[in-house]
């Protein structure tokens, strides 16, 4: 049975807010859908497929990167190029995510300077994956972040459209916005999903959302008689209420409270179930 994901969070700042999913401290220097030039040179032109993650103050070499939902490692290698040389993608992990209704989320990781999971790890959303590199000396170190709906990055891990938008478009999702359609709820969310829930049965109160108080049932207790030999079992809460039976010392009864008489239980199962006993002659444990 696969690790449903629910909820995504950050992968630099798992207690981020939805609204701001990277975190006050966390910039995308190169957002999604940003044409560029990358390579030495500056020479080859791309539309960037996710963010490239950086952190003020300090920079963000060797910070943790975590596990943006609960899944599976379907790729976690140091990347080579057709004809057997390194990548400048450096270390790659990709996690699958499935979703509640089956459908499947991708998340790439890349320029990792190590890495704390290995292929075919269950993950859990937050969970430390590796750490922020710069591709072994290739780029200023970041992470790069990309999110992809399609089944390309199972398998292409390297997937790189370079300028074609429509491949953009087509296999990747912003993931700024990804993580905020799909973040950690916050109270605001949770209270709509609770008036949502409970539609039309409740109440404004001083400006509170406030579900209207169920009565609470009595509570059941259990009593021992105490009396010796026996004691009256009445057909009301009180002394004037016919005497309709016997309860032996030693006897336990399942009882709750006598509404509207403070010193009478009734009991409330077996064969005297609804007799009334005086709170008196009983001990409650
Ligand atoms: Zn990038």
């Amino acid at each position: 049975m696969p690790l449903i994901a629910e909820i995504f969070t950050s992968p630099v700042d798992p207690s981020a807010p939805r609204a701001d999913p990277y975190g006050p401290n966390w910039y995308s220097v190169n957002p999604y859908g940003n044409f560029y030039y990358l390579g030495p040179g500056q020479t080859h032109p791309a539309l960037h497929t996710g963010d490239d993650l950086t952190y003020w103050p300090g920079g963000p070499a060797h910070k943790p990167i975590y596990a943006i939902g609960n899944g599976r490692v379907i790729y976690c290698q140091r990347v080579k190029n057709a004809d057997g040389s390194w990548s400048s993608w450096g270390n790659v992990i990709v996690i699958e995510h499935v979703r509640p209704d089956g459908s499947k989320v991708y998340s790439r990781y890349a320029h990792e300077e190590d890495f704390l999971v290995e292929l075919n790890d269950l993950v859990l959303r937050g969970q430390p994956i590796a750490h922020v590199g710069n591709a072994y000396g290739r780029f200023a170190y970041h992470l790069h972040f990309d999110v992809s709906l399609t089944n390309v990055l199972k398998v292409r891990p390297w997937d790189w459209p370079g300028t074609d938008q429509d491949r953009l478009y087509r296999d990747y999702v912003n993931p700024t916005r990804f993580l905020q359609e799909n973040g950690m709820a916050t109270d605001q969310d949770k209270l709509k999903a609770v008036r949502d829930s409970l539609s039309g049965a409740l109440e404004i109160v001083n400006g509170m959302l406030a579900a209207p108080q169920p009565t609470p049932a009595p509570a059941i207790k259990q009593a021992t008689v105490i009396a010796d030999p026996s004691m009256n079992v009445r057909a009301g809460p009180g002394t004037t209420f016919a005497d309709i039976g016997d309860a032996f010392k030693g006897e336990r009864y399942n009882v709750k409270d006598a509404e509207g008489a403070a010193g009478w239980v009734v009991i409330v199962d077996g064969p005297k179930a609804g007799g009334y006993l005086s709170k008196q002659y009983l001990s409650f444990q």
